[in-house]
């Protein structure tokens, strides 16, 4: 089974891996009567029927009830499941896959993934694979799945998939309904459980209902760059010529669908709202937690909603500072940050029980909005405010955004208050402001770059992409716009097929522009593969360098951070980093700190790093693996060309005032403060993110030469 591209062994501290037998019966055993507790458990016969019957079910049920962990514990033992076997349950992140892969396990009273050949229950995220022979149950995140579909378009080891979280609505969410939708025309018995945790499941059910032409014999072309696994792909190649779906082509056999609504145990929340809007959501934040902390009796955690891992530690930084003022009469706060890229074992920490006499203060990203459900919570205090990726047409890119959430992310952040008691809810904006909000959140289809989407459908066969199913379509100027991105980068070719790089891109956990980074440093002319991985391990994790607001601050980084920083830019700089950290034998925390780095985020890129490297190794990109001398000018020209060739379309060429101007759009960009060439000018640079805060920022930069980017562009 070559699904396993990434394997890794990892086993924490209280993992299951390690537990003797009977202690895993005991946990199992005692966590059965909570389970018996959830909402869902009342309904198990309801879903083993419907799935017996139908080969889809779209289950509703609110967050908390108990969909991702109980379902597919439900369907294990149910005659249809037996062979092939296998459950997959997606999810959107990979805290979420991971905790409940964890969960789970202690539930059935097995070991963890890779911890035991024997282990039922594994996981699988970007960077880490955690399963074994027996796995039967699968947690993966959805970019995984997609991963999985490329090696096999069947889906031939699952005898079930779980789509969980639909109403997020990602890009990739998207596109797995729409693979399965075309699969299961010519895969019998393969069954579908789609799981929102919004009652408004309609869409989905026409989704499924409406008719899909009958799968058409593929052309049996081969090419010489095509393997005979890409051979096999091709059994998918158009097989829908499909327009979207409306009511009126719906066509609702009754029988293949059935769908089932779990009500939720909600206590009662009291909601309060700001008199006046406030702007400063960190301050507002602080006030009204050590309000809460300080004068609420009933014991209970904390959690707060807050837009990314910046807003985090600056706000982290604050409470604990001020939490130095408390007298020993309050409860100790523990304050824990939750956001994407924090390493796993401090993810973990989150759902370990609350210490005695303190109070868990948890800063959270909207991980915890559904898909993460941290117990003890009797406090909710929401910014209402999430980043989210936006394309900008103007600069042809997506960029990260902070924007208002939707009603119903507030509602969903509001229950998180009311599981186990009845809560209080404090939202920091007006109920005007509330009731101006969009009512649902958009799609991603419809707001995002499609590039990554389109080289997925492309490497899965889908020849016309615009016909693919989508539950919305997304506009067709945008997938238009996707094809010529793919196309600049060479990962189509003039016909719109998939290339050899398109397909060696396609298989690397990366977007196509950092992918195509990667492929060109593995070329002989360039030769820089071991340092372009570090670099871009770097960029996958969020900051490695501590995010500084003073002056005094930022004079003092300068200082600690003086052997790193490359006058050619950011890129080279963070090379700097993660080959000084990576040659620190001893104490690398004390490195860390010496530097004004963060420890946490330079793990994180330790392990991305590691699997990126296993992963070219297999793709045989990587043939040797000495890093060039540190020195080496002409090397580290070559790898800003390289990330030239992914990003051509992100380069602003400097005005004659002193801003820059972007080619694509003519936009002002300015260099973001964090970057070492804030304040300093070239010819032209080259960014890897933009990001629209009071003004329009350009992040991770690099100086470029024109020159260079005729060159790239060649
Ligand atoms: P849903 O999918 O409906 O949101 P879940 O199945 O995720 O519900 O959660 C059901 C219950 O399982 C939660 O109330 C929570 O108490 C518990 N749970 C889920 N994940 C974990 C975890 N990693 N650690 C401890 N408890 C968990």
């Amino acid at each position: 089974e070559n699904s396993a591209n990434v394997k890794r062994k990892r086993v924490s501290e209280d993992s299951p891996g390690r537990t003797p037998p009977s202690q895993l019966q005991q946990k199992r055993i005692k966590l059965l009567d909570s389970r018996k507790q959830l909402p869902i458990w009342q309904r198990q016969k309801d879903i083993r029927d419907a799935l017996r019957d139908h080969d889809v079910l779209i289950l509703s049920g609110e967050t908390g009830s108990g969909k991702s962990t109980q379902v597919p514990q439900f369907l294990l033992d149910q005659p249809w499941c037996r062979f092939p076997g296998k459950i997959a349950v997606t999810q959107p992140r990979r805290v979420a896959a991971i905790s409940l892969a964890r969960r789970v396990a202690e539930e059935m009273g097995t070991p963890l993934g890779s911890s035991s050949p024997a282990s039922k229950v594994g996981y699988s995220v970007r960077f880490d694979e955690s399963t074994s022979p027996s796995t039967r149950i699968k947690f993966l995140t959805e970019g995984m799945l997609l991963q999985e579909m490329l090696r096999d378009a069947s889906l031939r080891q699952y005898s079930c998939v779980v789509v969980d979280e639909v109403h997020e609505r990602s890009v990739n969410i998207d596109l797995i309904l729409g693979f399965l939708r075309q699969l299961q025309t010519r895969r019998k018995g393969l069954k579908v459980v789609v799981m929102s945790a919004t009652a408004d499941v309609g869409s989905l059910r026409r989704f499924f209902a409406a008719r899909l032409p009958e799968y058409a014999q593929p052309d049996q072309k081969t090419t010489s760059d095509r393997s005979q696994e890409d051979d096999a792909l091709e059994t998918d190649a158009n097989d829908a010529s499909w327009h979207g779906f409306s009511d009126e082509d719906s066509h609702d056999s009754g029988s293949d669908i059935a769908t089932c609504h779990v009500e939720g145990r909600q206590y009662p929340v009291v909601t309060q709202y700001l008199d006046t809007p406030t702007e400063d959501t960190i301050e507002a934040s602080l006030h009204r937690i050590f309000q809460i902390h300080c004068k609420e009796p009933t014991p209970g955690d904390l959690l707060v909603f807050m837009t990314g891992q910046e807003t985090i530690q600056s706000l982290q930084k604050l409470i604990e500072e001020y939490a130095l003022g408390l007298t020993a009469d309050y409860p100790r706060m523990l304050v824990l940050p939750l956001f994407a890229a924090l390493p796993q074992a401090a993810q973990q920490q989150i759902f370990q029980p609350t210490p005695r006499n303190s109070r868990k203060v948890i800063l959270t990203t909207n991980i915890a909005e559904t898909s993460v459900t941290v117990p003890g919570v009797r406090f909710v205090v929401d910014t209402g405010k999430a980043k989210v990726k936006q394309f900008r047409n103007r600069l042809g890119l997506d960029s990260l955004l902070v924007k208002q959430i939707s009603q119903s992310s507030a509602d969903q952040r509001k229950g998180r208050a009311g599981r186990e008691a009845a809560g209080q809810c404090y939202r920091l904006y007006t109920e005007e402001a509330y009731k101006s909000l969009d009512k649902d959140n958009t799609p991603e289809v419809l707001r995002c770059d499609l590039s990554q989407a389109v080289l997925t459908m492309k490497a899965r066969g889908v020849g016309d992409v615009l016909a693919f199913p989508f539950l919305t379509p997304p506009p067709k100027e945008a997938m238009e716009k996707a094809l010529l991105q793919l196309l600049e980068l060479g990962a189509l070719d003039e016909h719109g097929k998939i290339s050899p790089i398109g397909r060696k891109i396609a298989r690397l956990p990366l977007t196509p522009a950092l992918g195509r980074v990667i492929i060109e440093a593995a070329t002989p002319e360039m030769d820089c593969l071991v340092e372009a991985i570090d670099t871009v391990a770097c960029l996958s994790v969020e900051h490695i360098f501590l995010a500084i607001d003073t002056e005094e601050g930022r004079e003092k980084a300068q200082v600690a951070r003086r052997q790193l920083l490359r006058r050619q830019g950011d890129h080279l700089t963070y090379l700097a980093a993660v080959q000084a950290y990576a040659a620190e034998p001893s104490d690398r925390r004390r490195w860390a700190e010496d530097h004004m780095i963060s420890h946490r985020a330079m793990q994180s890129v330790m392990d991305v790093r590691k699997q990126l490297t296993a992963q070219c190794r297999q793709a045989k990109l990587l043939q040797k693996q000495e890093a060039h001398p540190a020195a080496d000018e002409a090397t580290q020209e070559r790898i800003v060309k390289c990330f030239l060739r992914g990003f051509s379309a992100n380069v602003a060429r400097v005005c004659p005032d002193g801003s820059y101007k972007t080619f694509a759009g003519n936009q002002t960009v300015a260099i973001h403060p964090s970057s070492v060439l804030f304040g300093r000018k070239g010819e032209a640079i080259l960014y890897n993110q933009f990001v629209y805060t009071n003004k329009a920022y350009a992040r991770d930069v690099s100086v470029v030469q024109l020159r260079w980017l005729e060159e790239a562009l060649q």
